[in-house]
């Protein structure tokens, strides 16, 4: 590519960004409340940079899962994505109703409050950073997605269903560190609730239906155990995150775990300009992602991809298009070239053949094929 980049990915990607960085101001830009490692300060690692960002600009891509050693820098990224959260529209009303959902003209699909404040002009939602909520690893399904309260069951003779981790995930990020030792049972939970946008808790006589919108982010390190394949392949990038390569990456990396470990705050206010400006470059991709579309030919061209590498899920589109149109968002431009699928291929695409199905395929195919042969002789 001759273009010069969009600053969003200047910033990401110019290490030498971080020599020349602005000291800015402690005072407006919150850092009293956040002191994580500041992901911009990450060094290397510049596909895992790249995977988030891309998740937080376009939900589509659904998900992503960091796979690689301990100690490579997988939580701390997470984590450091604090400060560039894009907003997200929050429903005011216990029962999550909001402006843009499908109840246009019908009026019953908003409750009777909301209705009468449709009708007063009155806004139903509000902005809020997104948050990042943490699966604890030790966390049950009746944390997960809710259950019955048993020390009200017992002692007051009534059902009441408690609230789960997953109805507060809602347009925010979840991350679940070490996905592959989970539950089978919860992750399923998990990933069918993000792939629904919505979930119903049945507990005898009680129900309750959630929105889960979720931005899901699984981490693994494949030396503790195997993620079952038909749960991996319901992430949408996969990102292998490595040890860095250069002595002089290594080295620097270990010069600002240190700088941060001894003056936190002062690091962080030393990347609190390049952070701001990057969370309002995240802001306008976002806002610019429904007009994106793809050049003459784009589509075909990735589906003829994946056909030539046998892919079978149909997840494996999903991810490679969205993740190439935020990638041109991020990009401040409304055409996505094959040059963004090119950028996002190898995170969309690897790791999803299944040796077994496609065995399994062949087999069936012969034996088809003998029917034939015997029904038409
Ligand atoms: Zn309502």
């Amino acid at each position: 590519m001759t273009k010069t980049r969009s600053q969003l990915l200047d910033i990401l990607f110019n290490q030498s960004v971080a020599k020349k960085v602005v000291k800015a101001p402690l005072s407006d830009q919150g850092l009293a409340d956040s002191t994580r490692f500041p992901f911009l300060a990450l060094v290397g690692q510049e596909e895992m940079k790249l995977a988030l960002l891309l998740s937080l600009i376009n939900r589509q891509i659904g998900g992503l899962l960091l796979v690689g050693p301990r100690g490579t820098g997988k939580t701390t990224a997470v984590r450091g994505l604090i400060n560039l959260m894009p907003q997200v529209k929050r429903s005011l009303c216990i029962h999550g109703c909001e402006e843009e959902a499908d109840w246009n003209g019908n009026v019953e699909a908003i409750c009777p409050d909301c209705a009468v404040k449709v009708e007063r002009g009155e806004p139903l939602t509000k902005e809020e950073p997104m948050r990042l909520i943490e699966l604890p690893l030790n966390a049950r399904l009746e944390d997960v997605i809710g259950g019955i309260n048993e020390r009200i069951a017992l002692e007051q003779n009534k059902i009441v269903l408690n609230r789960g981790l997953l109805s507060y995930a809602d347009q925010n990020l979840l991350y679940i560190d070490e996905v592959n030792l989970l539950d089978d049972a919860i992750i399923n939970a998990i990933l069918d609730a993000a792939a629904q946008g919505m979930f119903t808790v049945r507990r005898g006589p009680m129900t309750a239906t959630y929105r889960s919108r979720l931005f899901l982010v699984g981490s693994m390190n494949p030396e503790e155990g195997k993620l079952r394949p038909q749960l991996q392949d319901r992430f949408g990038l996969r990102v292998l995150v490595t040890a860095l390569e250069d002595p002089t990456d290594r080295l620097e990396a270990y010069r600002r775990a240190i700088a941060y470990q001894q003056t936190p705050h002062k690091f962080v206010s030393e990347w609190a300009y390049h952070t701001h400006l990057t969370s309002v470059d995240i802001q306008a991709a976002r806002e610019l992602l429904p007009k994106v579309h793809f050049a003459k030919g784009v589509e075909k061209e990735g589906i003829r991809w994946i056909q030539d590498l046998k892919i079978e899920s149909q997840r494996a589109e999903i991810t490679l298009f969205e993740a190439a149109r935020a990638h041109a968002a991020a990009d401040e431009r409304e055409t996505t070239t094959i040059d963004d699928l090119k950028v996002v291929a190898s995170m969309a695409l690897r790791q999803r053949k299944s040796k077994f199905i496609s065995e399994y395929l062949e087999r069936q195919k012969k034996e088809d094929d003998l029917i034939q042969e015997v029904i038409s002789s």
